[in-house]
């Protein structure tokens, strides 16, 4: 591999297109296709970061029509062995509000058809993913956010659905009714793709509104479409300001799990 040209990633969700000023803009092919959009490096503090606006700097890429693969290959490429990932996201339990940002450890997969590996063989390759993301750069994220005084949960399961239509209200009551927190279009296979390439990957979890199987439950005020894009902005500003505070602190040396997730994962 070439020498690297970064050393951390973020992708750019929804509503997020741009991230550094002075950036140098890279297009970069891959095995797997084009990225969304050619990835901007720049400086934060330091240190050399890629931005990849995941849906195209036009949003012209919907969830389910996303080359995931090719956006992650260009980033390990780049010589990335970090990743935040955060994403708009809506909640499934009232106790989960608008505003807030969740940093999930769990998810759960509801996509179908999407390329969500790099090994197809000769070689079989089962990586672990009973813990999906990355336990240090979580510990990281959940440190800056209670520092800026982001109404953050330290754990949640986020369900990943095919999109690009949202859930029936008996879909989402389901999901509600298992315990689980975020519901969001994007979060698989971006995570498991990273740990196939042993790269660490965090989510966070942007909670724009409610998800449709909460609607008419007693404590939950109707909100307003202005309403639903006012929460949507602030939580990019915060977003902004967590990751220009969250990134100095990530350290050179990997121990965690993500580093050596190929190790044993091989027959
Ligand atoms: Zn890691």
């Amino acid at each position: 591999m070439a020498k690297a040209v970064a050393e951390i990633g973020v992708f750019g969700g929804s509503g997020f297109y741009s991230f550094l000023e002075k950036v140098e803009e890279i297009s970069v092919e891959t095995p797997f296709g084009k990225p969304s959009d050619s990835v901007t490096v720049g400086e934060v503090a330091g240190r050399k970061v890629a931005f990849l606006p995941r849906h195209g700097r036009n949003h012209q890429y919907p969830p389910h029509a996303i080359n995931y693969r090719a956006n992650l290959y260009a980033m390990k490429e780049l010589g990335v062995q970090r990743i935040f990932g955060p994403c708009a996201a809506g909640s499934l339990q009232t106790q989960v509000k608008p505003g807030d940002f969740v940093v999930c450890d769990q998810l759960v997969d509801r996509t179908t058809g999407r390329k969500d590996t790099f090994y197809d063989g000769p070689e079989t390759t089962h990586i672990s993913f009973a813990e999906p993301y990355c336990p240090y750069l979580r510990k990281i994220v959940i440190e800056t956010a209670q520092e800026l005084a982001i109404s953050v949960h330290e754990r949640g399961t986020v369900v990943v659905i095919q999109g690009p239509r949202f859930s029936t209200k008996a879909e989402s009551k389901w999901f509600s009714s298992r315990g689980w927190e975020v519901i969001n279009m994007t979060g698989y296979p971006e995570a498991t793709l990273a740990r196939e390439l042993e790269i660490c990957y965090v989510n966070i979890s942007l909670i724009t509104d409610y998800d449709v199987g909460l609607e008419g439950h007693p404590e939950i005020k109707p909100v307003t479409h202005e309403e639903v894009i006012r929460v949507f902005n602030e939580n990019n500003e915060k977003l902004r300001k967590l990751l220009f505070q969250a990134i100095p602190k990530v350290s050179g040396e990997r121990t965690c799990i993500c580093a050596t997730a190929l190790e044993g994962a091989r027959f």
